[in-house]
């Protein structure tokens, strides 16, 4: 469990460092939730919010899935947006996807993965709304980010076709992908 010590530890300095930094930092956290931004992206563990746009916590009300998928009947994601734009106010909502998605990879083929299946039809479907688009990409690669794209772009989409959203139309919805290799953020849709 040594592992597991280690993150107690490493907790412990981080918020020995904050103190550091501002002895009020927990107090005025503790206090007030006043987020801009609900990020909607993948669970991958090399795309963490916070880390990558340089926010703190208390910036950024997050929700993550395998492969930053938006269904408006998806009762977690549509709890999470409707607390965010209803109680937490926030004024932009990011679908956020990333290159070298390894969801996006998995729905491309034509492999069973158990439960998972049902998930992974959802972008399946992405893909079938796209396939002429899609199909005449030679490069595996290329076909593969693409779909990382498109996946964000139905996102953005479908968001903006709720009607918690059209009802607030003062929020930008933003569609952004993330490359793994350089750690740079792209505009792909919306915003
Ligand atoms: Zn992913």
């Amino acid at each position: 469990m040594e592992i597991i010590s280690k993150i107690f530890l490493e907790n412990k300095a981080w918020a020995a460092d904050k103190i550091h930094m501002d002895r009020e930092y927990f107090n005025k956290l503790a206090l007030i939730q006043e987020p801009d931004f609900l990020w909607i992206g993948c669970s991958d563990s090399r795309v963490p919010a916070n880390e990558i746009t340089n926010t703190e916590p208390g910036e950024m009300f997050v929700h993550r899935n395998i492969a930053n998928v938006v269904d408006l009947h998806d009762i977690n994601l549509m709890s999470v947006m409707q607390y965010a734009v209803e109680y937490l106010k926030v004024k932009h909502i990011i679908v956020c996807g990333h290159y070298g998605c390894g969801g996006i990879k998995a729905a491309m083929t034509k492999d069973s993965f158990g439960n998972m299946d049902v998930w992974l039809k959802k972008i399946k479907d992405v893909y079938g709304d796209n396939a002429l688009e899609v199909d005449a990409i030679v490069n595996e690669d290329d076909r593969l980010k693409r779909m990382v794209e498109l996946n964000v772009q139905a996102g953005v989409n479908k968001i903006l076709s709720a009607e918690l959203i059209k009802s607030n139309p003062s929020i930008i919805v933003h569609g952004w992908v993330y490359d793994l290799r350089d750690g740079i953020l792209h505009r792909i849709a919306g915003g």
